[in-house]
């Protein structure tokens, strides 16, 4: 689904906030970024999210290589494969959830009516079909985070990346929000959560620890050996 390899990113003024990253991760994968503040988790996300382009090194999307697109077919990538889930929702004030939802959807060109039949779906998906017309400041916020999800899906994206998504959150919110992640996991989406806590990245099938720039930990059996491989250099041990 995603291929970093020797990935940097180095920020003016030098920063070093991803220094040779190499990480595999497959289709149907459920898999934590884990580490401390400053370890580069956001800017992994914002490369697994092809939201900005590495210094050095390769990241393949879906089979397209990213730093081989023009903008503009960047921006559809995205569009149309993955679904971004945020610490802060990032809804619109004022704005009905059906319609915060049927507006990620605008790319796709389908008539106001099919967005919104398709909102709805996702709003009753995330088991909110009798919240569609309540606005963000009537809601809680686990379910404004997941109307927030539902509008990550709506389009069934393959890849939904998730930047501390219980941040905001009590734990009880905290718990139904991973429920959701781990229910679209299990119904074939490929699930990213990038987080700091520990509790959550441990109950997770497969932990990426990151730490100053680096991958310092791959949990990852299958892709993650090829990823552990990969790390230590090209032409490094074969996993069987
Ligand atoms: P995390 O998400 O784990 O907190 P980040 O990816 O945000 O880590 O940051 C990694 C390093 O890169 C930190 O040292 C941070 O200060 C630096 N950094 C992040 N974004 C920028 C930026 N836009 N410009 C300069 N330095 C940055």
């Amino acid at each position: 689904m995603i291929s970093l390899t020797d990935v940097t990113k180095v920020y003016p003024g030098g920063v070093a906030a991803l220094d040779g990253v190499s990480v595999e991760i497959g289709r149907g994968e459920l898999i934590a970024i884990v580490g401390p503040s400053g370890s580069g988790k956001s800017t992994m996300l914002n490369m697994l999210g092809t939201l900005d382009r590495p210094t050095t090194g390769q990241v393949v999307v879906d089979g397209h290589d990213v730093g081989r697109l023009s903008d503009a077919k960047l921006s559809a990538l995205r569009a149309s494969r993955i679904g971004f889930v945020f610490q802060q929702f990032h809804l619109a004030a004022g704005t009905p959830a059906i319609d915060n939802v049927a507006d990620g959807l605008l790319y796709t060109g389908l008539r106001a009516t099919e967005r919104r039949r398709r909102a709805a779906a996702a709003l009753e998906r995330v088991g909110l079909g009798h919240r569609v017309d309540h606005e963000p400041h009537e809601l809680s916020g686990g379910e404004r985070q997941r109307v927030a999800i539902a509008r990550a899906v709506a389009g069934e994206p393959p890849l939904l990346l998730a930047d501390e998504p219980t941040g905001a959150l009590d734990s009880v919110s905290g718990a139904g929000v991973m429920r959701l992640l781990r229910d679209l996991h299990a119904a074939g989406t490929t699930v990213v959560i990038i987080t700091h806590d520990v509790d959550i990245a441990e109950s997770l099938p497969r932990r990426v620890r990151m730490r100053d720039g680096r991958v310092v930990e791959d949990t990852g059996d299958r892709a993650g050996g090829a990823a552990r491989a990969g790390g230590r250099g090209r032409g490094g041990a074969v996993v069987a």
